[in-house]
């Protein structure tokens, strides 16, 4: 199995060190060819606005489309949650999503004085809790009827499900612990 890192802009590198560390052979992803030589994809974190703004000027936005409405795996972190929802809130008016995961995100929910901040959470299908990293994170504040939600941040979904796609509202690659893409892989 090959994962893919969409290696835009953002977090992509600490994935990449992540997987490394779990034995899983990565490609860092910018064109629509290493795309297709790649089993599952993780969008990072970093800046929405950003990356999909290159990836629809590099043409790569177009095959992104088509790989996570294809039903494989898919992990996307914090922005990359952004990415990947149906609904953006407090996006910039010309942002686009990929409206795979049946979602809706505000962006930057968590206000100026808790821009940055941990908490441990638990998580279904985790022993122990995880260290959530959130930084400017996204709030999921619309569930569609097929998201299953796996852990939450102050009663609010932080972690979910739809068929093989995560998404996180933190950054489980700047967490030192591979648990949460070991999940992601088991499926
Ligand atoms: N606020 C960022 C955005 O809108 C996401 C922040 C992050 O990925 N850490 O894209």
């Amino acid at each position: 199995m090959k994962v893919g890192v969409l290696a835009l802009q953002g977090a992509f590198d600490a994935h990449a060190r992540v997987l490394d560390r779990l034995g899983v052979a990565t490609v860092e992803v910018r064109t629509a060819d290493q795309l297709a030589d790649v089993d599952a994809l993780v969008l990072p974190g970093g800046e929405s606005t950003t990356i999909s703004m290159i990836a629809q000027r590099t043409g790569v936005w177009g095959p992104l489309g088509e790989f996570v409405r294809s039903g494989r795996p898919v992990l996307g972190t914090c922005a990359g949650l952004i990415l990947l929802a149906g609904e953006v809130l407090d996006g910039r008016p010309d942002q686009v999503s990929l409206g795979a995961l049946d979602v809706a995100v505000r962006r930057n929910a968590f206000g100026r004085q808790l821009a940055s901040f941990e908490a441990a959470v638990p998580v279904a299908g985790l022993d122990a809790p995880f260290r959530a990293v959130c930084i400017r994170a996204p709030a999921v504040v619309r569930l569609g009827a097929g998201v299953e939600v796996l852990a939450e941040v102050d009663g609010h979904p932080a972690l979910v499900r739809q068929g093989a796609m995560m998404g996180a509202i933190f950054h489980p690659e700047l967490a030192d612990d591979p648990r949460l893409h070991e999940l992601f892989l088991a499926g």
